[in-house]
């Protein structure tokens, strides 16, 4: 307990106020005390609750909507079918049951998980069971074979590290973490001034003494990787997560602990730390990779023009009325639209290779 703080300390005492970037990357990846490296974040007795662990309809439609691009794309062979960030392996898990309903997609795909947490790898292939076997696990996006990509991320990009800038008598600066007189760590104006190129669209050189605004250089990177792979080798990638369709001003890092909000600074790597992902950043990554971004959908609106609720409709059929209750409670909870809904918050952002190549509900 607490190591990571201490070490944070020395650094800060060491090197001056640290930067949220260098934090975030600390707190969540480090490779002894990381929290993606040591805790059990997931589910009900973890920090938060994710999409395919709410309820086996959303990796059945993720991948039902897999398949459907794989025919649309021309049914390359072979291809990876890739998720990046797997977490608990439940989403890939449900993605390959709901692919035996065609095996000519199921023998094509090689799946392949991304995931930098070895802890999670070992969790990922549990879970798998039988299809651990023929899943290659890789460190990063580069290490891709040259052929068409499936891609699909589920709370990925929230999880990679962002740059804070405060607005500071009149100039933009690093918000950046540092110490106050007992040894806490507190947020403190950094030294290194901001340009105008670095700031996101719509933060104006001119804003209001403390405003805040992001910027995610990790982000972009990873999304450069899966663009520029998409638009050489054919496929597409489908991204979801909480964020906002217009870059902006704001500060959106959140830490959660046991289902709560917690400050992001009082336990690093106890608690999950992430923020909302700007999607008109990423969608000028991935047109500038020569690859194309179709307009965001709400999760509620894509699960719904998916069929999420026939296909609850068959999963309930025949059951008690305890188990519908459940299924009408997780579809509302994926796509409605109430304060605990995911239905608004939650965005899917699709990148593939053309704008031409219709992938309904994308483009149709
Ligand atoms: N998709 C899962 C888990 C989301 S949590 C779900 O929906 O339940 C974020 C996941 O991304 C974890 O598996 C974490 O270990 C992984 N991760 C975070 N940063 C990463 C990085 N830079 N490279 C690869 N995986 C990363």
């Amino acid at each position: 307990m607490g190591i990571l703080l201490s070490r944070i300390r020395r650094q800060i005492e060491l090197n001056g106020p640290m930067s949220v970037a260098e934090y975030m990357a600390l707190c969540l990846l480090d490779p002894e005390h990381g929290y993606y490296t040591n805790a059990e974040p997931f589910g009900v007795g973890g920090d938060f609750t994710t999409a395919p662990e709410i309820s086996q309809l959303f990796g059945e439609i993720i991948g039902a909507w897999l398949i459907n691009a794989w025919h649309a794309l021309g049914k390359p062979e072979p291809f990876t079918l890739a998720e990046a960030g797997p977490g608990r392996g439940t989403l890939m898990r449900d993605i390959l049951r709901t692919a035996a309903i065609d095996p000519a997609f199921k023998n094509a795909a090689n799946p392949t998980l991304i995931e930098a947490s070895q802890k999670l790898r070992t969790n990922q292939a549990e879970t798998l069971a039988t299809e651990a076997a023929r899943t290659v696990w890789l460190d990063d996006f580069d290490q891709l074979p040259e052929q068409a990509l499936l891609l699909v991320t589920n709370e990925f990009f929230d999880a990679l590290p962002i740059r804070q800038f405060i607005h500071h008598k009149g100039r933009w600066m690093e918000r950046c973490i540092g110490l106050n007189d007992h040894e806490a760590l507190r947020w403190q104006v950094g030294t290194q001034r901001i340009t105008a190129q670095e700031l996101p669209r719509g933060a104006t050189e001119n804003e209001e003494e403390g405003a805040i605004t992001e910027i995610a250089p990790a982000r972009e990177s990873v999304m450069a990787k899966i663009a520029n792979h998409v638009a050489k080798h054919g496929g597409a990638a489908i991204n979801i997560d909480y964020g906002h369709a217009k870059s902006g001003l704001g500060d959106t890092l959140q830490a959660m602990q046991k289902h709560e909000f917690v400050d992001p600074l009082i336990a690093p790597g106890q608690v999950d730390l992430t923020s909302h992902v700007d999607f008109e950043a990423l969608t000028r990554v991935a047109m500038l990779e020569g690859a194309y971004a179709f307009p965001i959908k709400t999760q509620g609106d894509f699960l719904i023009q998916c069929g999420l609720l026939e296909r609850a409709g068959r999963l309930g059929a025949g059951k008690s009325v305890k188990v519908q209750d459940q299924i009408t409670a997780d579809v509302q909870r994926l796509a409605g639209d109430g304060d605990k809904d995911m239905g608004n918050l939650f965005k899917v952002f699709c990148v593939t290779q053309k704008s031409s190549t219709a992938l309904p509900p994308f483009g149709s």
